[in-house]
């Protein structure tokens, strides 16, 4: 017997475990890795609570969300148990405090981002820790299958053997039958230690009404005006959310729009009139809803079609938290859906791109290793490893990736053994006086004095900033980047200058046998070809769903794989009689051959003798379609006449015409 009640009561101040809850605690407790499903709200995080009081050493929790990090540090603050995050916020002297509170015990939750493993010295400092248990929230970013895929995280299951952790918990609120079984046999967890609740909730009645574009908001109104109490209405894009917020207020309602692009304290005030019901309707973006707590939401509508059924699933798991009910509503229709297949096909790099970023790669080795190919093995084991630094801005915009994919790919490269992350510094350092400078020279004693001068004088200045040239001061006086950089850290924080970096670089090891390895490239191509294949049947997947003659509260279940459910919930619209059929308001147009034609001679003539890369299918897809990429931000084709001339098209239609004009 692990869980005991008494335990959580004195540390908690709960009288009994939920449902799911002591399952999980009884088989971490009992040395098995572990894998929980429970749907938002329902204590998922109190598992790993729980246990890292009871074990012997630091428990390791990895989240992807600073904001939640940050409540659950308050809660478990609020219960005297010390827990702290190493996170971007935190000022060189907490992160000292932190990392001393966790080498002497007394820290025994902490809290990271994945990104965190990126660091040299992060991961040096974690491996001189003993470390009892690994906890992986919103685990689902782990798979390729799921709907919120982070290349990072892949990469977790190595640290755990590195770090040689004995007991990992993953935590995630949706996972479909193919996601469950990626994450655990990513962390070999056996299927005697899943644990999954029940997924469907009696309260929530769910409801598709078609509705075409134009008829949208006169759909909205009609159905606010059924409701009683506080609801959500989801939309896609900020610019919509402030539109409808609008019109809801026009007609009466009180309504606050809320988007990532509201400054934070404006958020947090909507927030707050929102828990406080004095905001009844608040028309959010995605990033509504992470960190709120209100059980008495009575409704929630999607006025545009969400992004997945995993999205559509938190989003309407928001409603009737306090067990009564919660009407869902899809406002339906195909118009948007359009925009999402071309954003899915816009973030998939060609060949030739991905080939660019090898040949990055590539051009920084040394001689001695580019010259050693034909040498022996034994040659290779000293000598074929080098390092390569980036800036990931202008290696997007030398590739032609977007950074998101582009980030991608550097992950699959490191899961392929081409690179190893090192270490990331500030390429560029640059600092103006607020002491003057020989005010600030007598405050020191002779070598130092020295040393800062040197310091000072090798810096180039333009107007009031000045940059360091950390190559001329070692030239001139010896001195190493990290002693100048820990004297401008001094100066800046007894407030004699202000300083400031940026360019941020990443320097990897690189394999040079591998990377040169024949089908690299073919590979990566591959990899990202498989992804967009996977997006695009999501998408159908979406409409599909939206589209059933059979219960929506059963099929929802069934599709994160809980077949518990009753087969006719009785209080869906499928099973009130009203099978959905989803239209396009207007009728997708094909694309017109001849302005393809123009506007693809436009383009040529346009980049000309500028870009260096191959126009590649793709590039002339994205360019009609009006979507961006690194490359038109450079040469400005945004300007160039015919750019989103057929941003109404199918992105395959345009592709076919395409093919047929440069072949
Ligand atoms: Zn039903």
């Amino acid at each position: 017997m692990y869980s005991d009640p008494a335990i959580l009561q004195q540390l908690f101040g709960f009288s009994a475990f939920r449902e799911g809850q002591k399952e999980a605690v009884e088989s971490l407790l009992g040395g098995h890795s572990t894998l929980a499903i429970f749907p938002t709200g329902s204590g998922k995080s109190l598992c790993y609570q729980y246990v890292a009081t009871q074990l012997p050493h630091l428990t390791l929790v990895v989240s992807p969300l600073l904001a939640l990090m940050k409540d659950q540090l308050a809660f478990l603050r609020s219960k005297g148990i010390d827990a702290a995050s190493i996170d971007s916020t935190l000022t060189p002297e907490q992160n000292k405090h932190v990392m001393n509170d966790v080498r002497s015990g007394r820290c025994k939750i902490l809290m990271v981002s994945v990104e965190r493993f990126k660091n040299e010295r992060f991961r040096q400092f974690i491996e001189s820790i003993q470390v009892s248990m690994l906890v992986i929230d919103e685990a689902h970013c782990i798979s390729e299958w799921g709907h919120n895929f982070r290349p990072d995280y892949l990469k977790l299951p190595a640290y755990q053997k590195e770090l040689d952790i004995p007991l990992v918990l993953l935590l995630t609120a949706t996972a479909t039958k193919k996601v469950k079984e990626d994450m655990a046999s990513r962390f070999n967890i056996a299927p005697a230690h899943i644990i999954q609740t029940g997924f469907y909730r009696p309260n929530l009645n769910l409801h598709v009404r078609p509705v075409l574009e134009a008829n949208k908001n006169q759909a909205l109104f009609e159905e606010i005006h059924k409701q009683q109490g506080a609801g959500i209405v989801y939309v896609t894009l900020q610019n919509s959310a402030e539109d409808v917020a609008r019109r809801l207020q026009q007609q009466g309602f009180t309504a606050s729009a809320y988007h990532a692009g509201l400054d934070s304290d404006v958020r947090q005030k909507i927030q707050q009139e929102f828990m406080d019901n004095k905001v009844q309707v608040v028309v959010a973006t995605i990033a509504f809803g992470m960190g709120i707590d209100k059980s008495d939401i009575r409704f929630v509508i999607h006025y545009d079609l969400p992004k997945s059924i995993e999205n559509y699933s938190q989003e309407i798991g928001r409603g009737g938290r306090d067990g009564k009910v919660a009407n869902c509503t899809v406002l339906a229709n195909l118009d948007g859906l359009l925009t999402i297949e071309n954003f899915v096909y816009g973030d998939t790099p060609d060949k030739s791109a991905i080939e660019r970023v090898i040949t990055d790669i590539q051009s920084q080795a040394p001689i001695e290793v580019k010259s050693s190919e034909h040498n022996s093995p034994q040659f290779y084991e000293k000598n074929n490893i080098y390092q390569w630094e980036t800036q990931i801005n202008s290696l997007s915009s030398a590739s032609n990736i977007r950074q998101l994919p582009l980030k991608t790919l550097l992950v699959q490269l490191e899961l392929a053994n081409v690179i190893r992350p090192l270490y990331a510094y500030f390429a560029e350092y640059k600092f103006r006086f607020i002491t003057g400078k020989e005010d600030i020279l007598r405050l020191f004693s002779e070598e130092r004095s020295r040393f800062l001068d040197a310091v000072f004088t090798h810096s180039t200045m333009k107007k009031v900033w000045g940059v360091v040239n950390f190559d001329s001061i070692y030239e001139q006086y010896g001195a190493e980047r990290s002693r100048v950089v820990a004297a401008l850290e001094y100066l800046n924080e007894h407030n004699h200058i202000e300083l400031a970096s940026r360019l941020i670089t990443d320097v990897y090891q690189v394999n040079y046998p591998q990377l040169c390895a024949e089908n690299l490239a073919d590979r990566m191509a591959h990899y990202f070809a498989d992804n967009e294949h996977k997006e695009v049947e999501r998408i159908a997947a979406l409409v599909g769903f939206f589209e059933l003659n059979s219960c929506l509260s059963y099929n929802l279940s069934a599709y994160f794989d809980d077949t518990k459910a009753p087969k006719e919930c009785g209080h869906c619209s499928v099973c009130l009689g009203k099978v959905a059929k989803l239209g396009y308001s207007t009728p997708i147009p094909l694309p017109d051959t001849a302005q393809v034609t123009e506007a693809v001679t436009a383009l040529q003539s346009h980049l000309n003798g500028k870009f260096e890369g191959p126009l590649t299918l793709s590039v002339y897809c994205r360019f009609l379609t009006g979507m961006t990429m690194p490359l038109f931000t450079r040469f400005k084709v945004k300007q160039v006449k015919g750019f989103a001339c057929c941003e109404h098209c199918r992105y395959a239609d345009v592709k076919a015409v395409v093919s047929s004009i440069i072949d």
